[in-house]
């Protein structure tokens, strides 16, 4: 089987109905196998699917059409893209020349390596951990995992995103959750903790009911955390006076949280 080009690929899926699609992006990633980004238009692959065969390329455009895992036909085409032959020894060879960059990648980054482009400062990431644990517990039950959590200047409109991924050994797990630097800024802070929250549902609903999107089960977890139930954040938001300008506010954070500090 010859290797296929993102566009070919693309193609291929677009002519099995995968109409939303607008971009396939292939990745040497050493365990993430699949996940589908910006709403559910760009569908990120490993490598190792360039060699897939037709029968994979069918699972791949039901995943892509489902996008949110609604059907049982778009779980079953996940476990076949998962168990294609095809995938493990691309994978391995992925892992070992990875071997030696991951050292020193772990080494440079010393919250968690899948954090890209992260704007924030240390003082900024801290602030977000502590908000991030401490609407866990408050709001969610302290269900949910630890999640890389970034800050972003390269976002637009958007306030912010979760990026819902699966791992051929951990099932699905959380990649990032991205919030804008401009939430950072002074007069936003109904905005960001509602933001967060929000984010946070999206997690909640991605790793327990197998959903990414504003359907129903969203809707739930958003209700149980007490954030508004809707996908667009429609009140004004403090934005920065140039994109290039540099954020580095840390707000203060929950006055339950100082007491707890103090
Ligand atoms: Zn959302």
């Amino acid at each position: 089987m010859r290797a296929r080009s993102s566009e070919d690929t693309l193609r291929e899926l677009k002519s099995r109905g995968a109409r939303r699609l607008k971009q396939v992006r292939f990745r040497a990633n050493r365990s993430t196998i699949w996940s589908l980004t910006q709403d559910a238009t760009v569908l990120n692959l490993h490598v190792a699917y360039r060699r897939a065969p037709a029968s994979i390329l069918d699972a791949f455009a039901t995943i892509v059409r489902g996008r949110g895992w609604r059907t049982n036909a778009v779980r079953d085409a996940s476990d076949r893209v998962r168990d294609w032959p095809g995938l493990g020894p691309v994978m391995d060879a992925v892992r070992k020349s990875h071997s030696q960059r991951r050292r020193e990648a772990l080494r440079r980054c010393s919250d968690d390596n899948e954090i890209t482009h992260c704007c924030a400062t240390p003082e900024q990431r801290r602030y977000l951990r502590a908000l991030y644990r401490y609407l866990n517990r408050t709001r969610f039950d302290g269900l949910l995992p630890e999640v890389p959590v970034r800050l972003s200047n390269r976002m637009s409109a958007s306030l912010g995103h979760v990026i819902p991924a699966v791992d051929r050994r951990r099932g699905r797990y959380v990649a990032e959750l991205a919030l804008n630097v401009d939430l950072m800024l002074e007069g936003n802070g109904a905005e960001r903790m509602d933001t967060l929250v929000h984010e946070m549902a999206h997690i909640a609903d991605w790793l327990f009911d197998g959903e990414y999107g504003h359907g129903t089960t969203w809707k739930k977890w958003a209700r149980h955390a007490g954030c508004r139930a809707e996908s667009k954040y429609d009140r004004p938001v403090v934005r920065r006076r140039r994109r290039t300008q540099r954020v580095t506010r840390v707000p203060p954070l929950p006055v339950a949280l100082r007491r707890r500090a103090a």
